[in-house]
């Protein structure tokens, strides 16, 4: 056996459970150990738990023993060693089966094999003395494998460890693994979208559905002026000025906003960074101003994105795509919407006419600055459309000549204003959690006051997300001029009552699941806005051709 190069002690060492992931698929290491993200899902917790609940049942036992090595660059801390007739044995447990041989003979799997020796060098290390054989238990089969520490295994594992330092130092991820079935048990597989890519690769590939179809918690809305949101224990404590005070807990709110003037303590904002939970703070009007999220260690996925977005084809590309989908999308819309209705096809074609235009020159255009032109004059045309889709019940204060903002002069563009702005939030939300950095986008200028890349995205879900379901709820009668309007001759808000409703509308929107028409499954919106900013960062990670390319059915 070659024997280890002596390593440079600037570099951090191998953990030996990324051995682990590196045996099961490489691009797992890659997206743990270099990315830096980790999902702890149900399979995880479980095994933690196994773990947590192992006891030392011999005299000269030891549990959860760290071991490091300089020389090797390694460190791990191995579950149990025993001692057997004056030889120390280095023992893994392990929650499922063993695999089988072709005689059908229990034998450990390729991954965990790595693990016991990598336990078992790392011992012989510390105690100077040889390790002739790990053992992993098997707690499913209640079965024991023994590995032998020979020449074989040791050669594996220096393969190993000069693997994970060569992924180390590379700026591209790993391709999918070739077997589909470790996806499968995969926790990454949300973040990672392997079936997604085999669709790429294969269009006749039925992609399986690894992604989680609903989001894991509630978005906790604070709207109520002068409310305080303060700690109790494991929840969020919401005292309004007036009414019985409400907790929420922490592991069941998925995001936290606070509109308007909202108070919310120190200690309740570092309990939302120690469970991941984003806050966001909206003016009265919707208007996003800022959000607060712990974004340590995304250096890798940044850097890459502020490379791929330095480059004008790229920008351009991704740029033409957002452009085609949006403004098919309200070309869609508006042809669904008036299909069947007496006189208002008539009164929209002039509208779709002008959209088929700008979609011939959006797909045309060469440069960003035109794709913007052919943007904003579908935009036009399609809210001179929008206005002719208004049922006869709707009251005239609702009937709308022109979009405007900043601020709203009417009620409709004051329930399409803070729509969007929950929109921002949303989408605000999926970036983050994907790891992107929003001030940098492709298609908005980076002048832009709000986060270029969130408002790149957001053109992706304005119709589907808000203007039908502001159109829907307007047609049912469920907005009341009054109420849920404060109005001043300089601007028109919604009031408290107008903020729930909208919220409401929003969030149950977002609960609503459809099937997604290039993945070919079903998921809610809310967990379509996380696909689709996955989606957008494999157009710089190696496999690209799947953002954007949704349409509204
Ligand atoms: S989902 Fe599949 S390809 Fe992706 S990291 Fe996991 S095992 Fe590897």
């Amino acid at each position: 056996m070659t024997p280890l190069p002596i390593l440079d002690s600037h570099l951090p060492p191998v953990r030996v459970m990324a051995l682990h992931a590196l045996a099961y698929c490489p691009r797992l290491f890659y997206l743990e150990e270099v990315e830096e993200i980790r999902v702890a899902d149900a399979r995880v917790f479980a095994g933690r738990e196994l773990h947590a609940g192992l006891a030392a049942d011999e005299e000269g036992e030891a549990l959860s023993l760290e071991l490091a090595s300089e020389v090797l660059g390694l460190v791990g801390k191995v579950d149990c060693i025993r001692r057997r007739d004056g030889t120390y044995i280095p023992y893994e447990h392990k929650r499922g089966k063993p695999a089988r041989d072709a005689n059908g003979a229990a034998e450990a799997w390729p991954s965990d094999r790595l693990q016991v020796v990598a336990y078992a060098v790392l011992l012989e290390e510390a105690h100077g003395q040889t390790i002739p054989e790990g053992r992993v238990r098997y707690h499913a089969a209640n079965v024991t494998v023994r590995v032998p520490i020979d020449a074989a295994a040791r050669e594996e594992l220096q393969q190993a460890l000069t693997t994970a330092r060569r992924l180390r130092e590379s700026v591209e991820r790993p391709p999918i693994a070739a077997n589909e079935r470790l996806c499968t048990h995969c926790s990454l597989a949300p973040v990672c979208l392997p079936e997604e890519v085999r669709h790429l690769h294969d269009p006749g590939h039925q992609a399986t559905r690894l992604f989680p179809p609903e989001r894991e918690g509630t978005t906790l809305h604070v709207v109520s002026q002068g409310t305080q949101v303060g700690r109790c224990a494991d929840t969020l404590a919401v005292r309004p000025r007036e009414g019985p005070e409400s907790h929420h807990p922490l592991n069941a709110v998925d995001a936290v906003v606070l509109h308007g003037y909202v108070q919310i303590s120190t200690q309740a904002l570092r309990a939302c960074v120690d469970y991941e939970v984003p806050v966001h703070w909206l003016s009265m009007s919707g208007h996003h101003m800022a959000s607060l999220t712990s974004t340590a260690g995304q250096v890798q996925r940044r850097i890459r994105q502020y490379q791929a977005l330095c480059d004008e084809a790229t920008c351009l590309r991704l740029a033409r795509a957002l452009v085609l989908a949006k403004v098919e999308g309200q070309h869609r819309y508006l042809l669904r919407a008036s299909r069947g209705e007496d006189g208002v096809r008539e009164l929209v074609q002039r509208s779709l006419d002008g959209m088929q235009e700008a979609l011939r020159g959006a797909g045309q255009a060469t440069e960003r600055a035109s794709l913007r032109g052919h943007e904003g004059s579908a935009a036009v045309h399609y809210f001179e459309g929008l206005r002719n889709l208004f049922g006869e019940r709707v009251p005239a204060e609702f009937r709308w000549t022109e979009r405007n903002r900043r601020p709203p002069r009417d009620r409709f563009n004051a329930i399409l204003s803070f729509g969007y702005g929950l929109l921002h939030t949303g989408v605000m939300r999926a970036i983050l959690a994907v790891g992107l950095e929003p001030a940098f986008g492709f298609f908005h200028t980076p002048r832009s006051a709000a986060y270029p890349l969130v408002l790149d995205l957001m053109e992706l879900f304005r119709v589907p997300l808000w203007d039908l379901v502001v159109l829907g709820s307007l047609n049912r009668s469920q907005w009341d001029p009054e109420a849920d309007f404060e109005v001043t001759k300089a601007k028109v808000w919604l009031s408290d009552t107008g903020r729930k409703k909208a919220i409401g509308l929003f969030e149950s929107r977002l609960e609503e699941t459809w099937k997604h028409p290039v993945v070919n499954y079903s998921l809610s919106y809310a967990r379509t806005l996380e696909l689709e900013a996955r989606l957008l960062e494999k157009e710089w990670t190696g496999e690209p051709g799947l953002f954007a390319q949704a349409r509204l059915r």
